[in-house]
């Protein structure tokens, strides 16, 4: 395969859009499955609704999903001239005129401008449904279109990868390239994706940008690999497939041609997935980040089974931000009780008697490990010939204050003996 030289240019106008970080994942792609180069340019040219913090946040979040980019990134605003004297010299040759202060270059009807998409196939626009193109607006700044050309052709980008909202811009850049005798680039337009009713992906379908999945404790693997599945098909039947490994399977080729729908019930799945499959202490990390956002009340440097933690309950989320309320009583005495589980658990006066019977019990056992403790449950149920299950439900409901979780014993192993004594003993009080 030919090395492909890529670009991403944003407008640092917006936080990264699902859509635009698509496009960023396939030109990276495309980059390193061809050992090409991937670029990256700032399309700065609106002074006014460009920021700082956008750009800022852009970047960390490409960084995030996994992608590294070759070079300095470029920036446009630093660029004015070139794209003000090359727009001179296509005045000099009759191809552009002033209008004003402004510069327009001249489209010549009667021709045809065709393309082979790499996407769509053949696309062909007649001139005739062209009108002129400014190429520096009448307050000094240059248009898009124009200065990407220069850019591109600067960069000798090979290839081109965005979205089908530039299908109309391309015939004119193709022109431009004509102009200034350069070969245009391959260009590939994906088709946008879609909310799940079918109109386009917007606010009003839930989050759009990538900060707003990060916040919400995706995974930078699961949603780099969502996004790629909308819009390319790999070889195998398969639905999880990482960053590094997509490199080695992406051809072009394999590019959909038709629309995508954003499914947030399958990105959550594909998100629990790679919570599952990721290794405990790798995990401990984000969770403990996770709760930290969330408000949890831990010291940096506190002692805590932060691994059994994550390994009890990375198989029952799908988000990291679900861990928190799973996890909370870990942290906390005062967590929040399941009322009906207190009322069927807790309240009944067999329950705390119960209770009462294991509490010096436990205090006793020579170890405070879940083997243990689960051998001590079984042998206080035979010798009051109840079903464990009647021991275990209301430590749970006291230990936890939720009905559901991880296995009660492992959950008390973590808790410790002093803290699972403390919630026994409040509970048959
Ligand atoms: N700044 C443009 C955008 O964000 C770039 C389009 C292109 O890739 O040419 O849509």
């Amino acid at each position: 395969m030919q090395p492909m030289t890529v670009r991403f240019a944003p407008s640092p106008t917006g936080f990264l859009h699902l859509g635009s970080a698509r496009t960023a994942l396939f030109n990276w792609l495309a980059a390193r499955s061809s050992g090409g180069r991937f670029l990256l340019r700032v399309e700065d040219t609106d002074k006014v609704r460009s920021e700082q913090r956008f750009l800022d946040e852009i970047l960390e979040d490409l960084g995030w999903l996994g992608l590294d980019w070759d070079g300095e990134p470029i920036f446009q605003s630093r660029r004015f001239d070139l794209y003000r004297s090359k727009a001179e010299s296509l005045v000099e040759r009759g191809l552009a005129y002033r209008d004003g202060e402004a510069i327009l270059f001249r489209i010549v009807p009667g021709r045809k401008v065709a393309y082979d998409d790499l996407i769509h196939g053949r696309i062909e626009v007649e001139t005739e449904h062209i009108k002129d193109q400014v190429l520096i607006k009448s307050d000094g700044s240059p248009a898009y279109n124009f200065c990407c050309v220069v850019d591109d052709a600067e960069l000798q980008v090979t290839h081109i990868l965005r979205g089908d909202d530039h299908i109309s811009n391309t015939p004119k850049q193709i022109l431009f390239y004509e102009a200034f005798g350069f070969a245009p680039p391959r260009f590939g337009h994906m088709p946008l994706i879609l909310g799940p009713d079918g109109s386009k992906l917007s606010k009003r379908h839930g989050g759009v940008s990538v900060t707003e999945y990060k916040e919400e404790g995706f995974l930078p693997e699961a949603l780099a690999n969502y996004l790629i599945f909308l819009g390319w098909t790999p070889p195998e039947d398969r639905e999880i497939i990482e960053l590094p490994e997509a490199a080695r399977l992406f051809s072009i080729d394999r590019m959909n041609d038709v629309q995508a729908k954003f499914d947030p019930a399958k990105l959550k799945w594909m998100n629990g997935e790679y919570i599952m499959r990721k290794g405990t202490a790798a995990l401990v990390p984000l969770l403990r980040d996770q709760l930290r956002r969330d408000g949890f009340p831990f010291a940096a440097d506190e002692e805590r089974d932060w691994e059994a933690i994550a390994g009890l309950y990375k198989i029952r989320v799908k988000t990291l931000r679900e861990f928190g309320p799973m996890v909370e009583f870990f942290f906390r005495d005062d967590f929040p009780v399941e009322e009906e589980g207190r009322k069927k658990h807790l309240e009944p006066e067999a329950s705390r008697v119960r209770l009462a019977g294991l509490v010096p019990k436990i205090a006793a056992l020579p170890e405070f490990t879940a083997p243990a403790l689960e051998a001590l449950y079984r042998a206080e149920a035979e010798s009051l010939a109840v079903k464990v299950a009647e021991l275990i439900h209301p430590t749970r409901m006291a230990v936890s204050g939720r009905t559901k979780g991880a296995g009660l014993f492992e959950i008390m192993a973590v808790l410790g003996r002093e803290t699972v004594l403390r919630r026994l003993q409040r509970n048959i009080a």
